[in-house]
């Protein structure tokens, strides 16, 4: 078994084919995810089935599995969030043949060019995550109560210090 995933491949003929491939990729690899996260580090588990069914619909069925460092949106620190996506996509070359795929599959149109893989999975992974991410339990959100006290009061007593000046001045 090939420890990483081909950067590209045809899609619609490792279906025909029947192929299952398996593989790591960097979250760094994944472009549109990086910013979404806290690091960009971590790696994910793929698994990628490619066959047809009994219909002659040929799909891909795949999970991604393993944790992506989000930031927390009520104190802003990074926290670990496991993933863990299936999903099966219909395989069509061309979009009037939409109609004829059954609501088991989510619509995936190949082109004739091969398909970047990390732009497939980049995809799934974004379907995948929380809007606001937040830590499960507020007590493990970072202390922040107390700064925020601190900065309140510093930009509060700027306009009575810029006051007093001019106090002085008359
Ligand atoms: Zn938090």
């Amino acid at each position: 078994m090939k420890d990483h995933l081909p950067d590209r491949l045809d899609l619609y003929a490792a279906a025909e084919a029947g192929r299952v491939i398996k593989g790591r990729i960097p979250v760094a690899r994944l472009a549109r995810v990086v910013p979404l996260t806290a690091s960009g580090a971590g790696e994910l588990d793929v698994i990628l089935e490619l066959d047809r069914d009994q219909e002659g619909t040929r799909y891909l069925a795949g999970s991604i599995k393993g944790v992506l460092e989000l930031q927390c949106q009520r104190c802003l620190d990074s926290m670990d969030y496991p993933l863990n996506v299936r999903f099966r996509l219909g395989l069509v070359q061309n979009p009037d043949d939409l109609q004829y795929l059954t609501d088991r599959y989510e619509p995936l149109i190949v082109t004739p060019e091969p398909a970047q893989i990390s732009e497939v999975i980049a995809d799934e992974v974004l379907l995948a995550l929380p809007i606001a991410p937040l830590h499960a339990d507020i007590d493990n959100c970072r202390e922040v109560a107390a700064d925020y006290d601190v900065s309140a009061n510093a930009q509060r007593d700027n306009p009575f210090a810029v006051l007093k000046q001019l106090k002085q001045k008359t």
